[in-house]
């Protein structure tokens, strides 16, 4: 190929080399991303066939096999990019199409004594290949990643229908190649950008979705999966923002005799005794309440517009469901002791836990299993009776 079609050609070819190095240095980071190499390697036998279509038409053959290789190798790309989500076909008829297609548009020189056929024979077998790709990108993997694909499997298509007038009978047999070669730069590039578009939208996702998991290890507690102390905090400061003043009651509440259990049983058994209370505490729990482990053995709980004359009753629930649960464990009885507080207006959380924690401390004076209320300021605190919950410490 001479004059201005070659000169267009280099200049695609220059064109689509840098559209390959630079996703391939950006790809250097991506490496994790399966199918990624697929699609540089599509793009640098591009790049290949179309500057050994503008050098020279002896390497018209070898310029046919690189130019057709394209939409398969981004189709196998895709089919590993979504390696879980099901293409139709496989990368085996992928394979098999590429082979007989590639063979058939690389035929050209066999044709060559029918002029008729010289140039249509591959040109049809090329549009096969690109027609076969195009289909199958088209009804590929939904999903936010369906549009993009769509898209491009009708780029696809219309790279493999573009070259096919130049091939007609009476065209110049070389023209096709030329043509075809035009075609693919154009139809590379489009592919070079549904691939970032593919893996950007994926890098946003797994970082959005990491994001969310490093939220949730931040806030929960991981052996018995409440809120942490922390959380708790915010929650709770939240919700007495947000409800009437004074309308809240807080529950602190704590094991009795835990370290007996650690010393005669293990850190294990601890921990399942942990849990078990967690458990039984949530399961009491209204959709607006706010629960937390607040440290070791405590909890918390924040039971939103409840007085705190009813709180009792949900210690008594939590307790009678805690000893349930434990006769069907190996752990021996558990019994709890809490200390209530009505949320004053205008008191903040730590506040309000400082009083609750003067409550729990005087449960624990009068003998455990017991719930106390504590009414009055912290510097005066003056407790209500105790409510037993009707259980001996283990
Ligand atoms: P009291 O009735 O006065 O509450 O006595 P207690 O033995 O329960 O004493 P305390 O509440 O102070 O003991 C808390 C213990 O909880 C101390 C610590 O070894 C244990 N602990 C703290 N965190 C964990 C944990 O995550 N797992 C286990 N197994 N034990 C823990
Ligand atoms: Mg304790």
């Amino acid at each position: 190929m001479v004059g201005t079609g070659s000169d267009i050609l280099w200049l695609a070819a220059a064109a689509l080399a840098v559209t390959s190095a630079s996703l391939t240095g950006f790809g250097l980071r991506q490496q994790r991303y399966r199918g990624w190499r697929w699609w540089l390697a599509a793009l640098w036998l591009t790049t290949a066939g179309v500057a050994a279509a503008a050098a020279s038409t002896w390497l018209v053959v070898p310029a046919a096999l690189l130019l057709v290789q394209w939409p398969v190798f981004t189709l196998i790309g895709v089919r590993r990019f979504h390696a879980r989500a099901r293409l139709p076909c496989s990368e085996h008829t992928d394979w098999a199409v590429l082979v007989v297609g590639g063979l058939l548009a690389a035929s050209g020189p066999l044709w060559a004594a029918d002029s008729t056929l010289v140039a249509l024979v591959p040109a049809l077998a090329a549009a096969a290949v690109h027609l076969y790709a195009a289909s199958l990108l088209f009804c590929g993997p939904g999903g936010r990643d369906g549009l993009p694909l769509q898209w491009l499997g009708v780029v696809v298509a219309l790279v493999a229908l573009v070259p096919l007038p130049s091939a007609w009978p009476g065209y110049e047999a070389t023209a096709s190649i030329e043509w075809r070669a035009v075609a693919a730069v154009l139809g590379a590039v489009v592919m070079a950008f549904v691939a970032l578009t593919l893996v950007f939208e994926r890098t946003e996702r797994q970082l959005r979705d990491s994001q969310r998991r490093l939220r949730v290890l931040a806030n929960t507690d991981t052996l018995t999966n409440v809120s942490n102390r922390r959380h708790f905090h915010e929650l709770a400061t939240l919700a007495l923002r947000a409800d009437a003043a004074g309308s809240a009651t807080l529950l602190l509440f704590d094991i009795d005799h835990f370290k007996r259990i650690n010393d005669k049983l293990g850190h294990a058994a601890g921990d399942r005794a942990l849990r078990l209370v967690s458990s039984s505490m949530t399961e009491h729990l209204r959709a607006h309440d706010v629960a937390g482990r607040h440290g070791g053995d405590e909890f918390v709980l924040l039971l939103r517009n409840m007085h705190v004359r009813d709180a009792g009753g949900v210690a008594a629930r939590i307790v009678a469901r805690l000893q349930e649960q434990a006769a069907y464990s190996t752990l021996p009885r558990l019994s709890l002791s809490f200390g209530m507080v009505q949320v004053q207006a205008g008191e903040g959380i730590a506040d309000a836990l400082r009083r609750a924690d003067q409550a729990l401390y005087e449960a624990k004076r009068q003998g455990r299993s017991c719930a106390v209320t504590a009414l009055g300021a912290e510097d005066r605190p003056v407790f209500g009776e105790s409510r037993p919950l009707g259980l001996t410490a283990a």
